[in-house]
């Protein structure tokens, strides 16, 4: 099996083909402190891509509670199961990856699960890490927590839906890197479905075929946004290109969040899919948790985060304030900018103008009883 690089594990591993990067790759920003679960991300996909006969059950975007939300049921457990412990020693991950842990005759190490483990997408909503006690109060800093982690295919660097199809059914394109299934090769052995660590191929029982998130190509090919990050509520999500560390430009939103301010992190990178949908970690959070699931780089994440630095705030400022995917921001004289192929895209304000009406109580003969 030929190895490739994956800086995101700080080492070689194994992949069935040889490491060829497309032209670019598409990335997102999620950044988890702003999520609220409104799940308008969740309906927007929905209604755009999976309302048709046999994708009833089928969430390509979802939002789920951690650490109890799961869909479909248990993916992460069962994958962390599947590839056993690992640990990260300066930046190497020392484990297996969901390759290498691939029993002989496998191409991945992964499982299909079961109709009923798709049936719960909201399984674990709104609940907390431990349980509260009868009368017991909240103390601050939260002792107990939660978070809510919005999931989409990672069109990912090293895809494991995309080794295990046996039809070669499933395509990386080189132009944007967005992972696609053909739906005219595609035999439903579902063998993507098994293989992915993140659970995002999802078969159709009535066309006997597997599909997945397909990245809105038809809107990124217009220097549009997918669907779930024109329509955030939260303004959590962005969407751009993204290069490897050894050619990061910290002009460019995706690297100067990834490599540069290193405050975005991706999902579970000892699996070894190389993901490009990348967290900015929840600040809130125990870090054994955080480390689990984003690796070793979150402590820093956190705290760069909590820094706030005038740049990293003009740029999270720029999440959600254009339908367009941005290639290049600035920061300066207190306006942040974004810009599409040198053309600009919107400017803000990092700090938002706060206006304060004057009090006309006495005039208005108004007696206030909660102001201190
Ligand atoms: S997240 Fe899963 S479905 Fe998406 S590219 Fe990676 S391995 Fe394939
Ligand atoms: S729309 Fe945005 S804020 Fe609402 S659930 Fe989706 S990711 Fe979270």
């Amino acid at each position: 099996m030929p190895k490739v690089k994956n800086w995101q594990i700080g080492r070689e591993q194994f992949y069935k083909y040889e490491g060829k990067l497309p032209k670019k790759q598409i990335a997102y920003v999620f950044d988890t402190n702003k999520c609220i679960a409104c799940q308008t991300c969740t309906i927007a996909c929905k209604t755009t891509w999976t309302s048709g006969k046999g994708e009833e059950y089928m969430f390509w975007n979802n939002v789920e509670t951690k650490p109890h939300g799961f869909y479909p049921l248990g993916w992460d457990v069962q994958g962390l199961g599947k590839i056993g412990p690992g640990n990260w020693t300066n930046g190497v991950y020392l484990g297996k990856t969901v390759f290498e842990a691939a029993k002989e005759g496998e191409e991945v190490a992964g499982y299909l699960p079961h109709e009923e483990d798709w049936s719960h997408p909201n399984m674990g909503e709104d609940e907390l890490s431990s349980k509260i006690e009868d009368r017991a109060s909240y103390e601050l800093p939260h002792s107990s927590w939660m978070f809510y982690l919005a999931r989409i295919c990672n069109h990912c660097t090293n895809p494991a839906c995309l080794a295990a199809c046996p039809r070669k059914a499933i395509y990386k394109r080189p132009e944007d890197g967005i992972v696609l299934i053909d739906q005219d090769r595609c035999n439903g052995y579902q063998k993507c479905v098994a293989a992915c660590p993140y659970k995002k191929p999802m078969f159709n029982p009535q066309t006997g075929k597997s599909e997945k998130c397909i990245a809105c190509y038809p809107l990124i090919e217009k220097g549009i946004a997918p669907r779930c990050v024109q329509t955030c509520i939260g303004k959590i999500r962005m969407t751009g290109f993204i290069n490897q560390p050894e050619k990061a430009d910290e002009d460019n939103p995706m690297d100067y969040l990834v490599h540069v301010a290193k405050v975005a992190l991706p999902l579970y990178p000892q699996f070894g899919t190389g993901p490009n949908v990348y967290y900015i970690p929840p600040i809130h959070v125990t870090h054994e948790y955080l480390h689990q699931i984003f690796g070793p780089g979150t402590d820093h994440a956190v705290e760069t985060y909590k820094k706030r630095s005038e740049k990293l705030v003009g740029l999270l400022t720029l999440f959600g304030s254009t339908d367009h995917w941005v290639d290049k921001f600035k920061v300066e004289n207190g306006q942040a900018t974004g810009y599409q192929n040198g053309q600009e895209l919107v400017t803000v304000p990092v700090k938002e103008p706060l206006v304060f009406r004057a009090m006309r109580d006495k005039e208005r003969n108004v007696t206030r009883q909660s102001v201190t």
